[in-house]
């Protein structure tokens, strides 16, 4: 399976803005955004006036790089949204947060998108009871995210994470029980509580060229 391997926090710096792709550090005075807000590279520092179509671009790389999801799979995301009914940027947003990975990050079951991906991937999460190994698997109104019994006490960056997720937040969409190591994905995904700094029509531009 294809994926990103190389540094994250150059990501940030190219985008210009925190995406908080390494979880407690991106707090800390460690995150290199903090310390050298420019992209990397020998050119990083020059001239960073964009075309429309730059623009645009970067607009599309910064979602996708948020929520790591590489440029085919964004792409199918993308042409799914325009499919549905509804207006495409949100609905856009609407399917990237209800990925699998993405709920259990923003349950707090882990501190990053990336750490929650792994969680799946090494099978320690339940999907209505069920084992889900998939990623990007869409969740619905209704599902019911859990942590494998066994994977509870074993895995510690899940009660790490746990430990910090209220001070990282959670949205409305999803209700967490952390006494039970479970969340429930309730489907109303509101635009507004995601906070970042997306101007998801950008995306749309770009892909209606
Ligand atoms: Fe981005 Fe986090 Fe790295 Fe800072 S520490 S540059 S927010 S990934």
């Amino acid at each position: 399976m294809a994926r990103y391997r190389d540094g994250v926090c150059k990501l940030c710096r190219r985008e210009g803005l925190k995406l908080f792709l390494k979880g407690d550090r991106c707090a800390t005075d460690k995150c290199a955004i903090e310390r050298r807000p420019y992209p990397s590279g020998q050119h990083g520092q020059g001239r960073s006036k964009f075309s429309e179509y730059g623009t645009q671009l970067r607009e599309k790389q910064k979602v996708k790089r948020l929520y790591g999801v590489l440029e085919k799979q964004f792409r199918r995301t993308f042409y799914e949204a325009d499919r549905r009914s509804g207006i495409t940027g949100e609905v856009l947003l609407s399917l990237l947060e209800s990925r699998l990975d993405n709920l259990v990050f923003r349950a707090g079951f882990a501190r990053s998108r990336s750490e929650a991906r792994q969680l799946v991937r090494h099978r320690h999460i339940l999907v209505n009871g069920r084992k889900a190994m998939t990623p990007s698997m869409q969740l619905k109104a209704g599902d019911k995210i859990e942590i494998k019994e066994k994977s509870r006490e074993k895995v510690s960056v899940i009660k790490e994470s746990l430990e910090g997720a209220e001070r990282r937040g959670r949205p409305s969409w999803v209700d967490v029980n952390p006494q039970t190591f479970s969340a429930q994905f309730n489907g109303e995904i509101r635009r507004e509580e995601i906070t970042l700094p997306i101007t998801e029509q950008l995306i749309v531009e770009l892909y209606s060229k």
